[in-house]
């Protein structure tokens, strides 16, 4: 390795049998006592996959790679621009099938970083095999080949599957749980994922989804919110969200964490940022530093929890940058940085990839395990979803291995409720797959009557998943006709635009 490759920690040869690549090396041997565990336990060093190895990339400088500016500049945004980078690594099928599924099915915009494509496929020049398997291209890179064409969706998912805007008590702030609240500042992210759960909002439009908008100007809506959470001393606990807030320019990001901590309510806020993962040189920035330790110094001086959120779904995305950027958010004073997870399937459906997974954000770089969540019944994403009994199963397979305040909870984000453990369900019709959830809160979209506390709630496993008796009923169903209660707009429902 050269002094360059130290700097960012390439791996050094593509493909090689002693090639280091997460998910196989290790730091230290298995040792006996874990080996005839179910899940063996190897500390693993991160490693950030050479990206000298795409034929668009051969030569980049670390300078270049280490610049969030580049980074941002670089992002491939179509199939002309990936093929650019991938070269003729990758056979003209993967492109067809990419191009086939943004235009039959993506509910997101493709919007990559070379830091995640870098990560795909990390140990050479990508085949067709590895990047068809691959745990990151399988999320943030989805090709129509991935989806069930004949069922691509649940007739029970929507386009704003949590009801979030039937919560918003001033637009853009939803009002769920009884003392948290949650602001989406803006609707762009640095990344777009398939499986978002505001693809209703989030994004621009894609030939599948005319995006909803905000009505009101960005200013207006921001002082809005900090006037309700004045207004509103219940709430404690803000999450602040979008999209991502690695978009939103520092200064306006700083004054409005600012003027939270100036309310002597709010108690712990919550900065949610894929980008931590996705694009780490953007928290690795000067200005985001010495930013964010203004912040983290204030909300220490005022007892506030200043924390960041992130999404991390796969080990290999967890890489020495990454590492660094979660440091230096450490350093600058912050409680904590937290891992929020979706469970998808071939992307982390096994206990031995959410260990993996969780070993790798919490040795490799101190980030929290938190939540996994099952993806939302959102349009187009039947085939990453899991069913809520394989989520049970998952929490029990991962329990006893990870210390107790880092293992995290498997949660299923139902819909009109909100989150609740996996095994928390009060009754499972396994046949249809129907689960029935309830809470011991009111949402601010519901009357503070009695029996809206007694309402049940339902989650719809993926039908593909059930028994053939259970297939067949959906079969003759819809939500019209299933007496269920009716999702919210389909996919081809743009009445919302002026929300
Ligand atoms: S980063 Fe978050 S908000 Fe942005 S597209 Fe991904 S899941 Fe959605």
């Amino acid at each position: 390795m050269s002094d360059l490759d130290h700097a960012v920690g390439i791996a050094p040869a593509p493909r090689s049998s002693s090639t280091p690549h997460p998910g196989t090396d290790t730091v230290g041997s298995t040792s006996a006592e874990s080996a005839g565990q179910p899940y063996a336990y190897q500390r693993r060093p991160l490693v950030e996959p050479d990206w000298r190895r795409l034929p668009g990339w051969r030569s980049v400088t670390v300078e270049e790679w280490r610049s969030a500016q580049w980074q941002r500049t670089n992002c491939v945004k179509n199939v002309r621009q990936l093929r650019a980078v991938f070269g003729d690594t990758v056979p003209d099928t993967f492109y067809a099938d990419l191009e086939r599924d943004q235009s039959d099915y993506a509910t997101m915009p493709l919007l990559l970083p070379p830091q995640v494509l870098n990560t795909m496929a990390p140990h050479g020049p990508p085949t067709m095999d590895e990047l068809y398997a691959d745990p990151v291209r399988l999320h943030m890179l989805p090709v129509a080949s991935d989806r069930i064409h004949d069922r691509p969706s649940h007739p029970m998912a929507g386009r704003d599957s949590l009801h979030e805007r039937d919560m918003w008590v001033t637009e853009g702030l939803t009002h769920r749980y009884p003392t948290k609240a949650l602001a989406e500042l803006l609707v762009t992210c640095p990344q777009y994922c398939g499986h978002c759960t505001r693809m209703d909002l989030v994004g621009t439009s894609t030939l599948q989804i005319t995006k909803a908008k905000f009505a009101a100007k960005p200013g207006d809506r921001l002082d809005a919110m900090i006037d309700y959470l004045r207004r509103t001393p219940s709430v404690r606990d803000v999450v602040v969200s979008g999209g991502d807030v690695a978009n939103v320019p520092w200064r306006g990001l700083e004054s409005f964490v600012s003027r939270l901590l100036d309310i002597e309510s709010i108690r712990d806020i919550r900065l949610a940022s894929k980008a931590l993962a996705d694009l780490p040189q953007h928290w690795l920035a000067e200005d985001v530093k010495a930013g964010m330790s203004r912040l983290a110094t204030t909300a220490r001086a005022r007892g506030v929890q200043l924390a960041i959120h992130t999404h991390v779904n796969a080990a290999q995305s967890v890489t020495p940058l990454v590492a660094e950027a979660a440091k230096a958010m450490l350093d600058t004073g912050i409680r904590d940085i937290r891992n929020q997870g979706v469970l998808m399937r071939g992307v982390n459906d096994s206990p031995e990839k959410l260990l993996d997974l969780c070993f790798a954000v919490l040795d490799g770089a101190g980030i929290m395990p938190y939540y996994f969540y099952l993806c939302d019944l959102i349009p187009n994403a039947e085939h990453w979803r899991l069913a809520v009994w394989e989520a049970q199963q998952l929490q029990s397979s991962i329990m006893g291995y990870l210390p107790g305040f880092a293992t995290p909870r498997l949660v299923c984000d139902v819909p009109m409720l909100g989150k609740q453990w996996v095994h928390m369900a009060t009754a499972y019709d396994r046949d249809r797959g129907i689960s029935y959830w309830s809470k011991n809160y009111h949402t601010s979209a519901e009357t503070r009557e009695a029996e809206t506390l007694h309402r049940r709630h339902e989650y719809y496993d993926p039908i593909y998943t059930l028994s053939a008796e259970g297939q067949a009923w959906w079969a003759g169903h819809d939500a019209t006709t299933a007496g269920l209660d009716a999702p919210t707009a389909g996919l081809d429902d743009t009445t919302g635009d002026a929300r």
